[in-house]
């Protein structure tokens, strides 16, 4: 699919000397183009998807897939899906020509996906820096509330909520930087998500890294798909909890960690 851009530009010149239309081959937008449609002509899209399918590997709406995307890529992807979403704007009969609030809707959506609210899914994940637990911390350990910012897989509709993390050291855990569970959160989160998916997988991760007696994640969110749409239900949230090795086995600790919390 040739970009509109690109069909403007080449024919505008159309009247000036060939010399002049060879030094408009190289503008921007021209680049732009070679940059999206990058070998045999196909879309960077079906690049990155090739390479996923060829390793096996899933690419679920949650799921990263900064491994398969090489330095640069990511710009050309933005064109891409900023191509697309101009469609989408076109099929909805929207005069983005002369509606100057549109005008540039599609490339802006474009990067807010891509840069913004989907980024976790096409980073790598934060660097963390472990460090031993040299006073052998064996106390619960409560972070949060940690600001959520997703968006439900299902209509790609906002979810905004907190979570709470509660880890149980043991002697040869490694340790974290209290930032550094704010930022893996948002690198989970910044996808398009199911809560009760986004929570575990956030568990798995912590469990992963720190190696800890116990783990406990809570959320609460509020559901766009729910206010916005659908039965537009303004009050409802929904709640999810994941409680792993001490806090699903000793009541004591799961009560004290909940109390502790005291969401509102
Ligand atoms: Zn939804």
């Amino acid at each position: 699919m040739p970009t509109k851009k690109v069909a403007v530009k080449k024919s505008t010149p159309a009247k000036t000397p060939l010399k002049k239309v060879v030094a408009k081959k190289i503008t921007p937008a021209t680049k732009v183009a070679k940059a999206t449609k990058a070998d045999e002509g196909l879309p960077l899209s079906t690049l990155i998807r090739r390479r996923i399918k060829a390793q096996n590997a899933r690419f679920h709406a949650n799921d990263n897939i900064a491994a398969f995307i090489k330095p640069g890529e990511l710009e050309g992807l933005m064109d891409e899906v900023a191509e697309k979403m101009q469609a989408v704007l076109e099929s909805l009969v929207i005069d983005t020509e002369s509606d100057h609030n549109t005008k540039n809707t599609s490339r802006r959506v474009a990067k807010m996906y891509v840069q913004e609210v989907f980024n976790g899914r096409y980073v790598e994940q934060p660097a963390l820096t472990k460090f031993p637990n040299v006073s052998r911390l064996n106390e619960l350990m409560i972070i949060g509330p940690i600001t959520v910012r997703s968006a439900c897989s299902h209509h790609l509709c906002p979810i905004m909520g907190r979570i709470w993390i509660g880890v149980l050291p043991s002697k040869n855990s490694a340790l974290i930087g209290l930032s550094k569970y704010s930022r893996l959160t948002e690198w989970v989160m910044c996808r398009p998500q199911i809560q009760e998916e986004a929570v575990v997988e956030l568990a798995d991760m912590l469990e992963k890294k720190i190696k800890p007696v116990g783990v406990a994640v809570v959320m609460d969110a509020d559901h766009f798909c729910m206010q916005w749409r659908g039965v537009k239900d303004r009050d409802s949230k929904m709640i999810n909890s994941v409680m792993r090795g001490a806090f699903l086995k000793d009541s004591n600790l799961r009560r004290e960690f909940l109390a502790l919390i005291e969401r509102k």
